[in-house]
């Protein structure tokens, strides 16, 4: 399943109405807020099948990382495997920032003005383009 980051911001935005980017930090208040946001999409109703064990195994948070571990096994599962949080040491709630920033101007925002606006730089040519809009 993949989607355009974008989009996703832009309905948000419009639910919320008159909402602009201060009211970000409200719906995600910390690095774990955003993490539970990105595994519920990821993974709605939350993680349940564990690939080392191969059948369905009850997960839970792994304490100091990003992830969630298998409770059997103990293999980690990181709802940022695969996006470009992954490999990127800045706080995910800049990275929401910046994309919400992108999201609520329909991706008309450059990679400048993300940069000034959060410090978050990225090696892409738009905020659309399918590494960084997309999960798969
Ligand atoms: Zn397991």
């Amino acid at each position: 399943m993949a989607y355009c980051w974008c989009y996703e911001a832009n309905t948000e935005h419009s639910k919320a109405s008159q909402t602009d980017s201060r009211n970000l930090p409200s719906a995600f208040p910390d690095d774990e807020a955003c993490l539970e946001y990105l595994k519920e999409k990821r993974y709605p109703g939350g993680i349940t099948y564990c690939a080392k064990c191969q059948q369905d195994r009850k997960h839970h948070r792994v304490t100091g990382r990003p992830a969630y571990a298998c409770d059997y096994c103990g293999s980690m599962i990181s709802p940022m495997a695969g996006t470009i949080f992954e490999k990127s040491s800045t706080s995910l709630r800049l990275w929401f920032y910046a994309m919400y920033l992108m999201g609520s101007t329909r991706c008309g925002i450059s990679a400048k003005q993300i940069q000034r606006e959060t410090g978050v730089t990225y090696k892409t040519r738009g905020a659309c383009s399918s590494r960084f809009a997309r999960f798969s």
